[in-house]
């Protein structure tokens, strides 16, 4: 379980490491009348509910990435991560619309959108599917894809789980010759400044580029270098695409263009910005790689002006007495606020920024973090957009808000088509809002 916040106990488990063992877990739960969850890393467990009296199925499925360079595409069982796709691919001149971490798996980041450091290029993640291969609640193995159940295809994409055990996914690649990328850390003194450039700097930058502005308060362990734990520290990550070899002098002035000005501010304090390869993105943002304890926040918010900024330094800041180890503006537009053609129930974020929250309860008392993630949301809450991203949201607390009634209405008629006896009741996104205990 990667969020040990959020730690899973259903009355049964078993790791699925074939389609047979998927439908044999499928019948037994059908036969007990238990509730089946499915996970595979388990990244999500903050957004996940109680799993009480469920069988828990985790995806492990053998088989390995398969590519298809000539047409573009991977096809991988579920349980696979993005770090094995990424290096796959990358020896094609091929990139994958992974996030900003290896660790996390295709399948469940795929069927909640993805928001993926190439996607202001190349569009929300889940757009990239090109069929899907699920055992549903009567047991049987379907692969659905745009000629087979273009119905139930559109619901899995985006459309909140419940749907079934999916086994393993195809989906599109894009070529990658280069891409610039890293992460340069500044003193947090430098917060405003360095907030008012990059704002500027998103408002107009290329499609091609994507970033993430954090203020990080880092814990004091060994893997930090101690200047970069001593104070809280602004930090500016992401990756600029060069498609083909021509694309790559133009990749590298994108990248300038953002990092000439902001270095000018005060020379940072950590700089690994350089081009490189699709291999260096998923480590680029420098996420943690193990299992940690973690309670988190996310909002999709509009436009920032001048006040946005300030009320988001205020509340975030070096000088809000902050518990959070990152407060992130993440970088949205671009492909990833177009509506795609043929695309799923979510295929686009209406939003310029994610705001994604996240404070440790192992360094700071749980009600603290809890207690600074609501004050940040309130000093943000004239910018929400009142929509969120499913990838993003860590707490089963949180409302999910990311289709509209329509949407929601005939995603769920899809649901009752496929799993008539809720089987998969639990495992449903849209509706796993709980009212946070007193
Ligand atoms: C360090 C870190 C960095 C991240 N960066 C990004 C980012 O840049 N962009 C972004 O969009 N998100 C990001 N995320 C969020 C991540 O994409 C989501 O947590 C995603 O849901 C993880 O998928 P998973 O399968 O690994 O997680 P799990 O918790 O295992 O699964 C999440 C959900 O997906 C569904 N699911 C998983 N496997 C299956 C299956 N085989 N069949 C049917 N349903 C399944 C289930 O509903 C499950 O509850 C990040 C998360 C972490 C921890």
């Amino acid at each position: 379980m990667f969020n040990e916040a959020a730690p899973a106990r259903p009355a049964a488990a078993v790791t699925a490491r074939t389609v047979e063992d998927v439908r044999a877990a499928v019948a037994y739960a059908a036969d007990r009348g238990m509730p089946l969850r499915v996970h595979t890393t388990g990244h999500s467990a903050g957004a996940a509910g109680p799993m009480d009296g469920s069988l828990l199925v985790r995806t492990r499925l053998a088989g390995g990435v398969r590519i298809d360079a000539e047409r573009r595409t991977a096809r991988v069982p579920a349980g696979t991560t993005w770090s094995e796709v990424v290096a796959a691919a990358t020896p094609h001149g091929l990139a994958a619309p992974h996030g900003t971490s290896g660790t996390v798996g295709v399948v469940g980041y795929l069927l909640r959108g993805g928001v993926s450091l190439y996607g202001r290029r190349v569009g929300l993640a889940a757009n990239a599917l090109r069929a899907v291969e699920v055992v549903t609640a009567d047991g049987a193995l379907r692969r659905v894809d745009a000629d087979h159940d273009p119905e139930l295809f559109w619901a899995l994409r985006g459309g909140g789980g419940g749907f079934g055990v999916v086994t393993a996914v195809e989906f599109a690649l894009f070529p990658a010759a280069e891409v610039v990328t890293g992460a340069a850390f500044w003193a947090g003194r430098h917060a405003e400044r360095l907030l008012e450039l990059w704002c500027a700097w998103a408002r107009e930058a290329p499609r091609e580029a994507a970033t993430s502005f954090r203020i990080m308060n880092l814990p004091r362990i060994p893997e930090i270098p101690a200047e970069l734990s001593a104070a809280p520290v602004v930090c500016v990550a992401g990756a600029v695409l060069a498609p083909g070899r021509s694309d790559a002098p133009a990749a590298r002035r994108a990248a300038e263009e953002l990092l000439a000005p902001l270095r000018a501010v005060a020379r940072p304090l950590e700089d690994t910005w350089r081009p490189g390869t699709p291999a260096d993105v998923p480590s680029a943002h420098m996420d943690p790689s193990g299992p940690v304890n973690v309670l988190g926040d996310h909002m999709l918010l509009r436009e920032l002006d001048g006040s946005g900024t300030a009320a988001f330094l205020d509340a975030a800041g070096p000088g809000s007495s902050s518990p959070l180890v990152a407060a992130e503006l993440r970088q949205l537009g671009g492909a990833l606020a177009e509506p795609a053609a043929a695309g799923g129930a979510l295929d686009h974020l209406a939003a310029a920024y994610a705001w994604m929250g996240a404070g440790l309860p192992e360094l700071f008392p749980a009600e603290r973090v809890r207690g600074h993630l609501d004050r940040v949301r309130a000093a943000l809450g004239p910018w929400d957009t009142g929509r969120t991203a499913p990838t993003f949201v860590e707490s089963a607390h949180q409302p999910q808000r990311h289709l509209d009634t329509g949407t929601l209405a005939a995603v769920s008629r899809v649901r009752d088509r496929v799993d008539p006896r809720g089987l998969f009741r639990q495992d449903v996104m849209p509706q796993t809002t709980i009212a946070r205990s007193p």
